[in-house]
């Protein structure tokens, strides 16, 4: 893949998932004043499980953008498109389909199934 359109699509990505933790952001707040509003007491246990899968998305979130910043490090660095495990080229069609891939899919399945 040629490195300014993996940069781009890096990029766009990176700011789409800012985007969305913000979103997230906002809307665990939203989240906190309805149940405020619905009065406490019985709505504890719903606004706690809410708060839990908000976090769970949000840790996702911060995880895909974790990896988007080390791709493009590892653009700025000259090792984009290398397995990080076993140094073997990553295929073209993985890197379109998922631009912030840091493993073949061999090492990817092993580090999955760890
Ligand atoms: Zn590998």
């Amino acid at each position: 893949m040629e490195l300014d359109v993996a940069t781009t699509a890096l990029t766009s990505e990176r700011a789409r998932i800012a985007h969305d933790l913000e979103q997230l952001n906002a809307g665990t707040d939203n989240g906190r004043d309805s149940a405020d509003r619905l009065g406490a007491g019985s709505d504890d246990a719903v606004a706690t499980y809410e708060d839990e899968l908000d976090e769970g998305v949000v840790d996702d979130l911060q995880a895909n953008l974790d990896e988007v910043d080390a791709a493009l490090a590892r653009i700025a660095a000259g090792t984009y498109g290398v397995c990080v495990d076993c140094g073997e080229a990553i295929p073209e069609k993985r890197l379109t389909a998922l631009p912030a891939s840091a493993r073949c899919i061999e090492c990817q399945r092993k580090q999955e199934h760890r």
